[in-house]
């Protein structure tokens, strides 16, 4: 009895031990699936849930009710292979893991997870299957953004160029036929630059985005519209039936970049320029396509902007000359094959002349006289201009000082000089070389140059002002600006462009302009100029208007020193003469 009754109280003993180890285990069990932010889930050999864990509906959304007894297949499946094939795969008692699942959430979002897997197995065999759903959306957004990213521009979301690369690629190897040419278009906003000065940086990224959107507007839904980055774009349209719808097409885009951006109550206009080049006609390789459709890129717009071009191999030659001439150039700066001509600025309440313009000549020994035109932008863009400045502004201050007593000479400096602060001490030493009194130096620059960099220009122009010069605005009312906002930069003048002076005085609105404009130059305290006046009727009515200088051939066309030191006395005495008569009168 005795010994029964012990054997008893430990049998009690084992088994309240061992329901002790298994409720421990149970609940080890239970935190870690709720510490995991897994889900689990048992089924049954049809697939059919038959537990979920506590996790399961804070993960997917859906309720544990809802599933049980519902086959995993139907909530979810594999990206490559039929899911319950590989969970029932014979001969597997292992664990086994599977990447990508899919799966709606409750909400209907797309989500995904990695699952692994495990037979249950009894003495009697397989009884059902046990898994873990890891759940991996985040990871495979994320990386589907990158992959995104990696093709596609930020701003517009248009394909990048890496995009545009591969798209070219695979076209060029389709093999377009001459009758069903492809077209690679390179397409570049005019007058988009001075946008992010003007109205800010919101105001230019705005802009982008609706011409993205014009753009995609005016081609079929597999044409592709490509940024290229800045304000340069790129479209490839294949399968093209006949040339005029390139054309036409051409047309339609620049018209819809012609009209108007209105953004923050800002009416904002630019335009493009569009350069073509057709495969298989031009090139079948995508890196000369693209060089091709740049070549006559760059020729539409300097051809005057707002137009397309189709690419001819002459524009490849005179990109060759182009770079002769660049070559020319620098050798004509050590050769000094350059001369100044100076033209007369008349005073109206002096009446007489009262300052010159030194404008550039190069005398080239085969191409015979350039004007500034033909080669000024051509220096800009290489870095030329520099030196070439330099020497304009030491020979007119020299000019000036030695041969042109009592006179203001003004020096043309391009915008891209206006963006280093070398341009300082380059005043400064001509000033220095020449001992010509700075008050006497006139330094004309164009509107744009102020609107690359608004507060550098201000700076600047604010030590120009500490040396002592003058600073004349040139050619005002064809940039993009107004004078309200030119009152922020301390110029002493403006002066008028020539096409406004070109209509008067017949045109009415052209003699309100000009009047209104002198009105507030007035207002704000600027002297005006009024540049390209040829008729007698032109100067009456600006002397009329209380326009201060007037410039134009009227007056005088640009002469060498020694010709305009001739002109000069005689068109002094007629000024003598012309008073003479208006005080007998
Ligand atoms: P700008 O500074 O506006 O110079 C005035 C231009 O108008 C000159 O042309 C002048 O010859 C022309 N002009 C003057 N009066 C009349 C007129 O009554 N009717 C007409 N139709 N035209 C007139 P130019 O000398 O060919 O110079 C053209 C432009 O080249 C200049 O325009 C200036 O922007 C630039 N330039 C000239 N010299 C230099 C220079 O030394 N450095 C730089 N950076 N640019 C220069
Ligand atoms: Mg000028
Ligand atoms: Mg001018």
């Amino acid at each position: 009895m005795l010994k029964k009754a012990r054997m008893y109280d430990e049998n009690t003993f084992l088994l309240a031990q061992s329901r002790h180890a298994l409720t421990a285990s149970e609940r080890r069990f239970r935190d870690v699936a709720e510490a995991t932010t897994d889900w689990i889930w048992e089924t049954d050999t049809d697939l059919h849930f038959t537990w979920l864990s506590d996790r399961f509906p804070g993960i997917t959304g859906h309720s544990i009710s809802a599933w049980l007894g519902r086959p995993v297949t139907a909530f979810m499946e594999a990206d490559n292979q039929p899911l319950a094939e590989w969970i029932k795969l014979p001969g597997q008692t292992g664990h086994r893991r599977l990447l990508h699942c899919r799966y709606l959430s409750a909400m209907g979002h797309q989500r995904y997870c990695h699952i692994a897997i495990k037979p249950v197995v009894t003495p009697e065999g397989i009884v059902g299957y046990r898994g873990t759903a890891t759940d991996v959306t985040l990871e495979v957004e994320a990386q589907a953004r990158v992959e995104y990213l990696s093709r596609h521009d930020e701003l517009t979301g248009l394909p990048n160029r890496v995009r545009m690369r591969e798209f070219l690629e695979g076209k060029l190897q389709a093999l377009p036929t001459p009758e069903h040419p492809l077209a690679m278009m390179s397409l570049d906003l005019d007058k988009f630059k001075p946008v992010n000065d003007l109205f800010g940086h919101g105001a230019g990224d705005a802009v982008l985005h609706e011409v993205s959107t014009r753009l995609r507007s005016c081609v079929r839904d597999y044409d592709l519209v490509a940024r290229q980055g800045g304000d340069e774009f790129i479209l490839i349209i294949s399968d093209i039936q006949h040339r005029s719808d390139i054309e036409l097409l051409c047309n339609r885009i620049i018209d819809e970049l012609a009209r108007p951006f209105v953004i923050n109550g800002n009416e904002i206009f630019i335009g493009a320029s569009i350069g073509i080049a057709m495969a298989p006609q031009d090139a079948v390789d995508a890196g000369e396509l693209l060089r091709f459709s740049d070549i006559a890129l760059y020729k539409a717009k300097n051809a005057g902007r707002n137009r397309w071009m189709f690419y001819t191999p002459e524009m490849a030659e005179q990109v060759v000359q182009r770079r002769e001439m660049e070559n020319s150039l620098r050798d004509a700066l050590k050769k000094q094959q350059f001369r100044l001509v100076y033209q007369p600025r008349y005073g109206h309440n002096s009446s007489r002349i009262i300052a010159v313009e030194a404008l550039i000549r190069w005398e080239h020994p085969e191409l015979g006289l350039l004007m500034p035109e033909q080669f000024i932008s051509l220096a800009e863009e290489t870095g030329l201009i520099i030196p070439l400045s330099d020497w304009v502004l030491k020979t007119a201050c020299h000019d000036a000082q030695q041969s042109l007593p009592g006179l203001s000479v003004s020096v043309n400096i391009s915008a891209v000089e206006f963006q280093s602060w070398g341009l300082i001490d380059r005043v400064r030493d001509a000033l220095q070389a020449s001992q010509l009194d700075p008050a006497r130096l006139e330094i004309e620059i164009t509107e744009n140059a102020t609107l690359w960099n608004p507060e550098n220009s201000l700076e600047l122009m604010l030590a120009l002002k500490k040396l002592g010069v003058k600073l004349l605005m040139d050619d005002f009312g064809t940039g993009y600006s107004s004078l309200s906002y030119l009152r922020n930069f301390p110029f002493d003048g403006i002066k008028l462009d020539k096409s406004f002076i070109s209509d008067m005085p017949e045109s009415d609105s052209a003699n309100t302009i000009v009047e209104n404009i002198i009105g507030l130059g007035k207002a704000f305290s600027l002297s005006i100029t009024a540049e390209g006046v040829e008729t007698e009727g032109q100067l009456q009515k600006l002397m009329m208007m209380e326009c201060d200088e007037t410039q134009g051939y009227l007056i005088g066309k640009p002469l060498s020193l020694t010709a305009l030191r001739e002109q000069m006395a005689a068109l002094d005495s007629a000024a003598q003469e012309r008073t003479g008569q208006q005080s007998q009168g």
